[in-house]
């Protein structure tokens, strides 16, 4: 929950929407705050030489963006043909269906609810729209429904909120849990070792150039936290808030309901595991 700026990786345009891997496009959205940095990052993604894009996470439900969305493809000669889920977050989804049917595509996501017209995504699922190559990658933690999407033609990942471009996420529970959080941060980090992988496409915040870097950041950070809610359960802290107060006192208060839903995925993580 803390926002470091020592976080491996440099900002790039990507950041503030424009251009950011000869694939990838963000169209910023306008909904910053404490919790989505400077707003949710709907990501445009073609080949070069194809008419037909794929679009990620429209983002909230904002007329004005979704219309940006599409004029920022169809300035680069595309057609929205796709619309991609990395969850649920209304931040990320709540425009979808208004997308949808302003481009006339079919909504893909991992949970039934949230698709329109079509199919869902699997594990292991491959998106080949206009000659595109998309993996999916199954990552819960910060939700049950996470995804991220893995585009080997640039070495690049779009994770979605599982990974950041500045400070760390949240485990949302109880529908995100840490000890799949955990696996799917050690999943992101095969993919950096065994595929390349080096750039990060987030949802919020800068694109990041080291991609194991920052995953092995996160990785370290959530041993760093889980040690401290340890103690503080250890020193005679007992409710969730009591821990919150404890660990996160370093923290923006306007963060600590969000810090929250950390700490009880914590707690519960410790508690599965015999720690507490
Ligand atoms: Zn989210």
């Amino acid at each position: 929950m803390t926002y470091p700026t020592d976080l491996p990786g440099r900002p790039r345009p990507g950041a503030a929407g424009g251009p950011a891997t000869a694939r990838a496009t963000c169209v910023l959205a306008p909904n910053p705050s404490a919790m989505t940095l400077e707003g949710t990052n709907t990501w445009i993604l073609a080949e070069p030489d194809s008419d037909l894009a794929v679009v990620v996470d429209p983002g909230p439900l904002d007329e004005s963006h979704l219309r940006e969305v599409i004029a920022t493809a169809e300035a680069a000669g595309k057609r929205v043909a796709l619309t991609l889920l990395t969850h649920g977050h209304a931040d990320h989804s709540g425009g979808a269906a208004r997308f949808a049917e302003l481009t006339g595509t079919h909504v893909r996501a991992l949970d039934p609810a949230l698709r329109l017209g079509g199919e869902g995504l699997g594990v292991g699922d491959v998106i080949t729209t206009g000659g595109l190559e998309l993996h999916v990658i199954s990552t819960p933690g910060h939700t049950a429904d996470s995804l991220c999407f893995h585009l080997p033609a640039d070495g690049a990942v779009l994770s979605g909120d599982t990974v950041l471009g500045r400070g760390t996420t949240i485990v949302a529970h109880p529908d995100g849990r840490l000890g799949d959080y955990l696996d799917s941060l050690r999943r992101l980090r095969a993919l950096t070792v065994e595929e390349d992988v080096e750039v990060v496409l987030p949802g919020h915040g800068p694109v990041l150039d080291d991609a194991r870097g920052a995953v092995e950041f996160y990785l370290a950070h959530r041993a760093k936290r889980l040690a401290q809610v340890e103690t503080a359960v250890e020193n005679g802290h007992r409710t969730a808030g009591e821990v919150v107060a404890a660990v996160y006192a370093d923290v923006d208060r306007a963060l600590w309901p969000a810090a929250e839903l950390s700490v009880r995925a914590q707690l519960d993580y410790l508690e599965e595991h015999g720690l507490i």
